[in-house]
């Protein structure tokens, strides 16, 4: 069993530690909501809080699952690396950005620590569940000894390259996801126009190649039930689209579709619903104000 210090007790974070404890690991946790590490203690009593960057002494392992790149490595070099023995492994399982992963690493490398991208795919439910998909960069060696932890967080753990090629790999996962969300969404639309009961259409895609984790998961659960509650907004993925396009943009790969879609997602988060679940682009995609500003905005920008 491993100490294993974890910092983001968010939607995410919050079942995967959950997870770790109940499977014996001992548990030193930190997020900034102090209400958010106090449910976690009162949940898991065994586990310890912060006191101090001394605590990250003890670990052998450091999670972070944190918003983005900038909240990762301010935690990280604000104290939290420096004040780490050293050898510790950290595994960030955050959507973070794959070239500044790749740095982060090497950089970590350069102090004597370890490091993994490992984030993660499967929602909410997938992190309660134990069912998550975990995509790793960096080395064999440091995996082998995660693997205990993925095991208990994830259904598959997939060695996808170097440090910074999880990040990567999650990116352009989110891409395909969120393009399916819209197409989807878009095919609903215009059946029901024409006069199909958006549930008639799913279940024609759900036994059809249009089928997708969209159709199977969201549209019934989350989208025609009205509750839009996977626990996934609308920030973080267009913040997962944006990340992949601008790989796609640093490695001069043309990438014209996904720069659309790019847009029809920065549209809406720029019409202030950033912080609303991702399945509420069903109700979004069908304003018809928002569908033609972003094409206005393309060609203006072309
Ligand atoms: P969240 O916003 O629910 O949780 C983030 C947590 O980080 C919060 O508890 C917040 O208080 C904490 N935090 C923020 N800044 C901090 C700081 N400076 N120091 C300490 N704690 C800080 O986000 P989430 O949904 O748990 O997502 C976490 C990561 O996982 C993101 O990168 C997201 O893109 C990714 N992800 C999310 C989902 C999902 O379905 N929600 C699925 C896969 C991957």
């Amino acid at each position: 069993m491993s100490t294993i210090g974890f910092i983001g007790l968010g939607n995410m974070g919050f079942p995967m530690a959950s997870r770790l404890a109940e499977a014996g690991h001992t548990l030193i946790v930190d997020d900034r909501d102090q209400g958010a590490i106090q449910r976690f203690q009162d949940q898991h009593p065994a586990s310890r809080t912060v006191t101090g960057l001394k605590a990250w002494q003890e670990v052998d392992i450091i999670i972070t699952m944190l918003p983005n790149s900038d909240i990762v490595e301010a935690v990280l070099t604000g104290g939290v690396a420096a004040a780490a023995s050293l050898n510790t492994l950290f595994i960030d399982m955050s959507s973070s950005e794959p070239i500044r992963s790749r740095d982060l690493g090497a950089r970590l490398e350069q102090q004597g620590m370890r490091y993994l991208d490992a984030p993660v795919s499967g929602g909410v439910r997938g992190a309660k569940n134990g069912q998550l998909a975990i995509m790793v960069g960096g080395r064999w060696q440091d995996m082998d000894q995660a693997k205990e932890l993925f095991d208990v967080l994830g259904r598959s753990a997939i060695h996808v390259g170097q440090a910074g090629s999880g990040h990567a790999a999650k990116a352009l996962n989110n891409l395909v996801s969120a393009a399916s969300v819209a197409a989807t969404v878009e095919a609903l639309r215009v059946g029901e126009r024409f006069g199909i009961d958006p549930k008639v259409l799913n279940d024609v895609l759900n036994a059809s190649s249009g089928r997708s984790n969209t159709s199977e998961n969201k549209v019934a659960q989350f989208m025609l039930s009205g509750t839009y509650g996977s626990g996934f907004p609308i920030g973080l993925m267009t913040k997962d689209i944006k990340i992949a396009t601008a790989l796609a943009d640093s490695l001069n790969v043309a990438a014209p579709f996904s720069h659309d879609c790019e847009a029809i997602w920065q549209s809406v988060l720029d019409a202030g619903h950033g912080a609303e679940d991702h399945t509420r682009m069903f109700e979004y995609l069908a304003n018809p104000i928002t569908t033609p500003a972003f094409t206005d905005e393309r060609q203006i920008n072309a």
